[in-house]
Order: structure tokens, then C-alpha cells, then sequence
């Protein structure tokens, strides 16, 4: 192929490790790159639920794009996708459109509501830096109201979060963090703050190891934090949420409810007319389309059967990482009309944090970890990202370094 337009879509976990490798492994003269993102930035998502909660602020989590490229090789447009056509191999741009030979799809994901009733326009996500920089700001805003009301709404002070799975949990644990602190700011007495999860298995935690998820109970219940499992969300409104536990509909009044029980890939991939599974292109072993030999896709809009397990891989930052890898891999072998090799996914583990110095986790060969051990593993592994990013130079300005001091 002589020199190909590679255009990635996305600078999330997959679209900015392809591009990194692929600028390492690439000379300017055997490909155009091109990278395209809504902002000119990229973000961890994994620290979204600090962002949210105000205990890390959002410059921390995102990382100039310019900082990273090499731009003699590298070109990036800061645009929103719109649309695919793969046919035609062009991508529609808010702003115009561009061509490609070959092309990666790393589009992340977005909250899935499920058709609950109120949930898309009243409640919360996190899913991007402006979606957890706006809950940080509400819930300031309501603690800030609450005493210059004549009549006081407990609705300003009670939190409720949808979903105790990873996401939901790590923002609880960061909420029982922050809450005191913002009492203190706001004098408002923390006894009157509600913090209340609403999970509809019977556990939060549901993937974890039963020891592991007893641990995050007990760490999150000492701080106040209220879990009520087997219960599911039923409507969403502005200053209320309904939700039913053994067949009994309860009201909780509350002006923030952060729904964090469900996410999907980016529409745009099925709008585009790309086979979907569950919203997902269930890619060939080589992370290609199953129609189009010039499409990759990697991270949360990729779906990868585990053939141990016959189950989906679970859609993580870590896995994006890894496939983002064989991408760059693959690309390189089609540019240079080499075979392409197969993505094997490697399961090292999950650590949950339950707040800024607690978490809970299983890492290497089913090594459970808590506590602060277990923050010092999540550490580790952020600042790995970092280093695989953009080196020692990234790794030491934005890494996390805080338990080692
Ligand atoms: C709070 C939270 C905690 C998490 N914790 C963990 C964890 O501990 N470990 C773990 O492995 N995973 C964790 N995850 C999951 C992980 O973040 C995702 O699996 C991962 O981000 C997926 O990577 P990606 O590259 O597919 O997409 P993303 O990282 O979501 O990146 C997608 C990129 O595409 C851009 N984009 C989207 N739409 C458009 C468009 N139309 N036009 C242009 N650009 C666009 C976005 O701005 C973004 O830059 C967590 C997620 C959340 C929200």
C-alpha cells in the first residue's frame, strides 16, 4: 500500500495508544496519520469520578493531544464525528470530511437509560470532562443554596447514584471523601447529607469476590454511605427520584441523581450502518469489521468474544489499551502487506478505589488486594498508562504519587 490516509477517530484509551505506537512505529514517508477528537485533549476516564466528585480537578485528568503527537507525523483535527461511510471510505465531520484507507474507530462510550422514565434529561452522568465537571458544580451549587433558602430543601443535600457497579462505587467512595468537606464550606451539618446508591443486583459490586465486596461495604457504610441493593430505579425528575425494592415504590428527594449503571458505545458506529451487537461490532480476531477489511475498532465500541469463557471481554480501559496495541500492529503489517495477528486479551485483574487512599481489588494470578496495598496496585497501574503515553515526562507530571509520600 503506498503511503495510506490511517485516520483514528477518538483520542479516548484505544484511539490515543493506536496513534502513539503507530507514530513510533511509522516514517512520515510510509503513511498520513491522522487523528480526530471533539476536543483538543484527551482524558482518563478512569478519573472521571474524581473529576465529578471535586476531589481531583479536571486539569489533572486531561492531557493536551499536541503535548503528545509528533506532529511532523501526525496530524490532528479537533472535530466532532458525525457520521461513517464506509463504503465510500469517508467520515463525516461537523466541520467537513475526510477520506481514509484505513480507519480506526475508538468513538468510547455514552450512558445507556434503558427508556427510564425522566432519566436521560433529569439525571447525571459521567462520561466526559464536561458531564463530571457539571455534577462537581451542582452539587456545589445545592450545598451553596441550601442555607440561603427561607425554606430549607433536604432534596439540595441528598445524592443519589444510580448503579453500584465500578463506576458508581468509585464515585461513592470519592463523594464520602468530599461531603465533609463541603460541609464544612457550606456549614451545613454533615448528619443532614444523604448519600444513597440504588443497585438493582443483590450486591454492589456484582463481579467482585464476595470477600472483596464485603470489605467496600463495610469501608463505605463507615462513612455514610447508604446501599440499598435488589432495588431498581423507576423514574427520574428534577427533585425526586422513584425507585422499587420488593415490590414497593419509594421517593427520594433529591436535585442530583448520577445515573451510573449503564453505558453503551458511541451511536454513531450502528448509525453508521456497521453490524452490531448489542450497539458493538463484534470484530474479527484481527479487531477488523466483519465487512470492511480497512476498518478497525478498538475500546468500549469493540466486542470481543473471550474463547476460554465464550463471554464478551469486559469493556475497560485496560482492554482498549491492549487492543489499541494490536491495531497499531495490524495496520503496520497491512501497510506493509505482512499478516495481521490475532488480539488475545489478558485479564490482569480490577481494582475498584473506594475513596483517596481505600480500594479493593484481585490482580496477577487472583491476588486480592485492599486497602491501601490496593490503592498503591490502582496507582501503579494509572501511572503505567501514563508512562505508555507519553513517558517519564507525563508519567511524573500528572502520574499519582500520593501514597508513596
Ligand atoms: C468513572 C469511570 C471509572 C472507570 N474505571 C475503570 C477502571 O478502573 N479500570 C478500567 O479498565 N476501566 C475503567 N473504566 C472504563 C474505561 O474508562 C473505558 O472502558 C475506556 O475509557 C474505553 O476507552 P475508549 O478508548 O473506547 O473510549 P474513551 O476513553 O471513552 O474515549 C473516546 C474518545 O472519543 C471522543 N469522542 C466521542 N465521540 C466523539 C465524536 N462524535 N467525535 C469526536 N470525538 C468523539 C471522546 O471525547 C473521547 O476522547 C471507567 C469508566 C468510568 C466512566
Amino acid at each position: 500500500m503506498s503511503k495510506p490516509n490511517i485516520v483514528i477517530l477518538g483520542a479516548g484509551y484505544g484511539g490515543m495508544i493506536t496513534t502513539v505506537k503507530l507514530q513510533k512505529s511509522l516514517l512520515a514517508e510510509e503513511a498520513n496519520i491522522t487523528l480526530i477528537n471533539k476536543h483538543d485533549y484527551h482524558y482518563q476516564s478512569t478519573w472521571l469520578h474524581e473529576n465529578a466528585a471535586g476531589t481531583t480537578h479536571h486539569d489533572r485528568t486531561r492531557i493536551p493531544i499536541q503535548d503528545i503527537i509528533h506532529r511532523e507525523k501526525v496530524q490532528f483535527i479537533q472535530d466532532t464525528v458525525c457520521a461513517i461511510d464506509p463504503e465510500e471510505k469517508k467520515v463525516k465531520l461537523s466541520d467537513g470530511e475526510v477520506s481514509y484507507d484505513i480507519l480506526v474507530i475508538g468513538l468510547g462510550f455514552e450512558a445507556a437509560t434503558f427508556g427510564i422514565e425522566g432519566l436521560a434529561e433529569h439525571s447525571f452522568t459521567i462520561n466526559s470532562i464536561n458531564s463530571a465537571r457539571l455534577i462537581r458544580e451542582h452539587i456545589e451549587y445545592n450545598f451553596a443554596l441550601y442555607n440561603n433558602e427561607q425554606r430549607k430543601k433536604q432534596a439540595r443535600l441528598n445524592i443519589v447514584v444510580g448503579g453500584g457497579g465500578l463506576t458508581g462505587v468509585e464515585f461513592l467512595g470519592e463523594l464520602a471523601n468530599r461531603v465533609p468537606e463541603l460541609c464544612r464550606e457550606y456549614d451545613i451539618d454533615k448528619a443532614m447529607v444523604r448519600i444513597i446508591n440504588i443497585e438493582g443486583a443483590s450486591t454492589i459490586l456484582p463481579n467482585f469476590e464476595s470477600q472483596l465486596v464485603e470489605y467496600a461495604i463495610n469501608s463505605l457504610e463507615a462513612r455514610g454511605i447508604e446501599l440499598i441493593t435488589d432495588a431498581s430505579i423507576k423514574e427520574c425528575q428534577k427533585d425526586h427520584v422513584i425507585y422499587e425494592k420488593d415490590g414497593i415504590e419509594m421517593e427520594v428527594p433529591t436535585m442530583t441523581t448520577v445515573w451510573a449503571a449503564g453505558v453503551q458505545a458511541n451511536e454513531i458506529v450502528q448509525q453508521s450502518g456497521f453490524q452490531t451487537t448489542n450497539g458493538k461490532v463484534k470484530v474479527r480476531k484481527d479487531m477488523r469489521t466483519p465487512e470492511y477489511d480497512d476498518v478497525f475498532v478498538v475500546g468500549d465500541c469493540a466486542l470481543v468474544m473471550d474463547e476460554q469463557t465464550n463471554r464478551p471481554v469486559p469493556a475497560t480501559a485496560q482492554i482498549a489499551v491492549q487492543e489499541a496495541s494490536l491495531v497499531a500492529q495490524n495496520i503496520k503489517a497491512l501497510v506493509k502487506g505482512r499478516e495481521l495477528q490475532k488480539f488475545e486479551p489478558n485479564l490482569k485483574g480490577t481494582v475498584a478505589s473506594l475513596g483517596e487512599d481505600d480500594a479493593v481489588g484481585v490482580v496477577f494470578n487472583n491476588r486480592k488486594l485492599y486497602g491501601w496495598k490496593a490503592m498503591i496496585m490502582k496507582q501503579l497501574i494509572e501511572n503505567r498508562y501514563l508512562y505508555m503515553l507519553g513517558g517519564f515526562k507525563l508519567m511524573l507530571k500528572k502520574g499519582k504519587f500520593n501514597l508513596f509520600v
